[in-house]
């Protein structure tokens, strides 16, 4: 047989689908794949139900179902004060995997350099090495994960056609602060280039810090696309609702790559998330505040453990450092040493990186029910304990 795509067939299963197995395997609580225990509003799941009765249920718009392109638009001015014409600048997919795809598929061409800020979450890279792209990582430390002007300099040059911003970052949990958006505006405008915004943990912010997106900033509007996801936004992961919204000449090459990828998204999951959005502002506000307890819960529990837990401002995900509890193994070693005897899973963060990567850093997720944090950490604590 003649050698298939070395970009999937090389690719090994993504850590999520791998840790999610041996969880159930093992009968682990899961920290590991980001995902919320409870579901989303009501509201939002009977308006699905309704129209999955009362229709319609054929193709919807390829672009996305009006009512919610309009809550879109209406979403990111009240927010934001972003401006996108829902008519052209916003279109639907079908998740922000898909957003994300159909972004780097519809921007980038062969030989295009695309800076990925490491860690970076595990769909970039093989999409933009698929569509012919070549990946420029910029390397971030913890435990501030600082984007440095040395950072940009080292990676952009002339051929850079585009950035991934992720903020609020998965899984380092860190929101870009206003002067490194600046820095990086400055190297959009510099070398001519884009960013690729995935910004599903939008709403999902701690501590009073609100996500400002690169958009907002001067003269950015033009350069970028702003990736967002009804799943994050509404506990809803698996009705894979997505979007990218941006200056109509880039979406117009974004939504030519989306028709042919999905060309559309269930038109009732779309009808739901419209009215999600116009109406159920209070739940992601509040889930936000849920969160932080959740963040700050874990963080005081598995510091008593002996991890040292590094700062989150912002998503599903506390990332610890494990040293101190003295381990003999890698962090992927580690994951799954914890997933089997103390049977807790939790996501390795090395890969997330290329190259070398630090072994010593492990993500856990807090979108989960006080009780099941409360097992998580009884679970560890009787672990750690033993050994
Ligand atoms: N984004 C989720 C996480 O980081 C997982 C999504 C997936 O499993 N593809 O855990």
């Amino acid at each position: 047989m003649k050698p298939l795509n070395p970009t999937f067939a090389g690719a090994g299963t993504t850590i999520f689908t791998v840790m999610s197995s041996l969880a159930n395997q093992h009968g682990a609580v899961n920290l590991g794949q980001g995902f919320p225990d409870t579901d989303g509003p009501l509201a939002l799941r009977e308006r699905a139900a309704q129209a999955l009765i009362e229709g319609p249920n054929q193709y919807p718009p390829m672009m996305g179902v009006e009512s919610l392109r309009q809550a879109l638009a209406a979403h990111a001015k009240r927010f934001y004060d972003l401006n996108y014409d829902w008519r052209g600048e916003i279109v639907v997919t079908s998740g922000g995997t898909e957003a994300l795809t159909a972004s780097i598929m519809g921007l980038v061409k062969p030989g295009d350099e695309v800076v990925l800020i490491e860690p970076a979450y595990d769909s970039y890279r093989p999409i933009v090495e698929a569509v012919g792209g070549i990946p420029k990582p910029i390397r971030l430390a913890a435990p501030g994960w600082q984007l440095t002007e040395a950072a940009l300099a080292a990676a952009f040059g002339p051929k850079t056609k585009a950035i991934l911003l992720n903020s609020p970052m998965n899984p380092a949990g860190k929101v870009f602060l206003p002067d490194e958006l600046k820095l990086l505006a400055s190297f959009l405008t510099r070398f001519d280039a884009l960013a690729i915004c995935d910004e599903v943990y939008e709403h999902l912010t701690f501590d009073g810090i609100r996500h400002a997106p690169l958009a907002t900033l001067p003269g950015m509007y033009e350069r970028c696309v702003r990736v967002g996801s009804a799943g994050k936004i509404f506990s809803l992961t698996g009705w894979k609702v997505g979007w990218v919204e941006g200056p109509a000449a880039l979406i117009g090459a974004v939504a030519k790559a989306h028709q042919f990828i999905t060309f559309t998204t269930p038109t009732a999951l779309q009808i739901a998330v419209a009215h999600g959005l116009n109406a159920a502002e209070d739940y992601y506000l509040t889930l936000a505040k849920e969160l932080e307890g959740n963040r700050d819960y874990l963080a005081r529990e598995l510091a008593q453990i002996g991890f040292e837990p590094l700062p989150a401002q912002g998503t599903y995900f506390l990332t610890t450092d494990i040293r101190k509890l003295r381990f003999n193994g890698s962090d992927v070693d580690f994951c799954k040493h914890i997933t089997e005897h103390a049977r807790v899973a939790a996501i390795p963060l090395s890969v997330f990186f290329t190259g070398e990567a630090p072994q010593h850093l492990v993500r856990f997720a807090f979108c989960k029910q006080r009780s099941v944090l409360e097992e998580a950490v009884k679970r560890l604590a009787t672990h750690f304990k033993r050994n």
